[in-house]
């Protein structure tokens, strides 16, 4: 029986996460596994070194292309807790010269001295939480900065690193096309090589699915929110930007590597509390998730994973389709007909995706159209081979 740690002592090539589960306060609509509780912070670092030096040291003599700081909010600890977690990755593996290291932030923790610290550290590239340059969204989002601060951040964030991703939000209460448009324009007017645009949606069991059910708040239609969505598709791409996966556009040469990475499939480390790895080695892939509870992480950071599981070949290929048709560079026709055996169901199925533009074929490559990335996961499953459904 093959184990995590054999598989990442065969492994080479890799990018890393760490979940740094911690926020000011939790947004309305926010379903992430997080605590608000800072006085966790000590115990909650000291386990996550425990947990890292372990799944490190038996990678030896590996070579990292990416660390993301995810969470949580990165942006809120203090910045000399990142750095005792990057001494301890640097005693076990070494980091590529060009390695791509980034960390989430919020506007409201990158004061200047913040900023410098941060790149004091390595870190050079930074996708801030700005949601909305516009107060009235702001409020209605419950967010704690202001648009001023969202605006300052993003310039003087771009002045230092010049690599910066902002995630806008569409479909907030009150917001129609027009707000939204004064948004995507304010962000393209900065000058940002990236940008990642989500639609709001109503998580079970937060705050704004309460007040909602209760009447209390009312979003715009899905469909005033599908207009969104196309609107930032065609304005982001009329300025430069390629759309290279459902949310994310991007300036040529400035994808976010991390993602891409593990949207193509590479493998990746998941530190942290609710943190997902995936090693591919040799013919194994092996997918193993942490608990998501803070007060068992913090106990037995030694015994984090939760699940560890080898995936079987359905898994794989669906994997595959699922991934390979959220990006832009799609699914060869090819890998298609062969995962289905060279069905003529399949042949039939693509042709009822084509009829109603939701995917389009060009030099033998299935791309999902601008409509088709509402539906991705729909147009995935249309697609997977029937017997492999497991
Ligand atoms: S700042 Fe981000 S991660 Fe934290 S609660 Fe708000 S949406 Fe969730």
């Amino acid at each position: 029986m093959v184990t995590v740690a054999d598989e990442e002592t065969s492994m080479t090539k890799l990018h890393c996460y760490v979940h740094v589960p911690f926020c000011r306060e939790r947004c309305s609509y926010c379903d992430f596994f997080l605590v608000t509780r800072q006085d966790l912070l000590g115990r909650f670092f000291s386990a996550l070194h425990s947990e890292s030096s372990e799944r490190l040291a038996a990678l030896r003599g590996s070579t990292v292309h990416s660390v993301h700081f995810g969470g949580g909010t990165p942006s809120s600890v203090p910045v000399a807790y990142l750095k005792n977690w990057f001494e301890t990755l640097s005693r076990h593996v070494s980091l590529s010269d060009d390695a791509e290291i980034t960390l989430e932030a919020n506007p409201e923790d990158l004061t200047n001295e913040k900023l410098q610290e941060l790149a004091a550290l390595g870190v050079n590239r930074l996708s801030i939480g700005v949601q909305s340059f516009i107060p009235e969204k702001l409020r209605a989002l419950g967010r704690l900065h202001s648009a001023e601060e969202a605006l300052r951040v993003t310039d003087d964030a771009m002045k230092l690193l010049g690599n910066v991703s902002v995630d806008l939000i569409c479909g907030v209460e009150g917001e129609d096309p027009d707000i939204w448009e004064r948004d995507l324009y304010t962000a393209i007017s900065r000058g940002l090589p990236h940008v990642s645009v989500y639609m709001l949606t109503l998580e079970k069991k937060t705050r704004l699915e309460n007040l909602v059910r209760r009447g209390l708040v009312t979003l715009p239609d899905e469909s005033v929110q599908a207009d969104m969505y196309m609107m930032a598709c065609e304005l982001l791409e009329a300025e430069g930007f390629k759309h290279y996966e459902v949310s994310n556009f991007s300036k040529p040469g400035f994808f976010s590597r991390y993602n891409l990475g593990c949207w193509q499939r590479e493998s990746y480390l998941g530190f942290g509390p609710s943190a997902h790895s995936f090693l591919v080695s040799g013919d194994h892939e092996l997918r193993s998730a942490n608990v998501s509870s803070m007060i068992r992480y913090m106990t037995s950071p030694y015994e984090a994973q939760e699940y560890c599981e080898m995936l079987s070949c359905a898994e794989r290929i669906n994997e595959k389709i699922f991934l390979s048709l959220r990006l832009s560079s799609g699914l060869e026709l090819v890998d298609l007909m062969r995962y289905h055996d060279g069905s003529s169901v399949v042949v039939e199925n693509v042709d009822q995706l084509k009829k109603q533009g939701l995917i389009e074929i060009r030099d033998g490559v299935i791309k999902v159209s601008r409509k088709g990335f509402l539906f991705a996961d729909r147009v995935a499953e249309e697609l997977l081979p029937a017997w492999k459904r497991d």
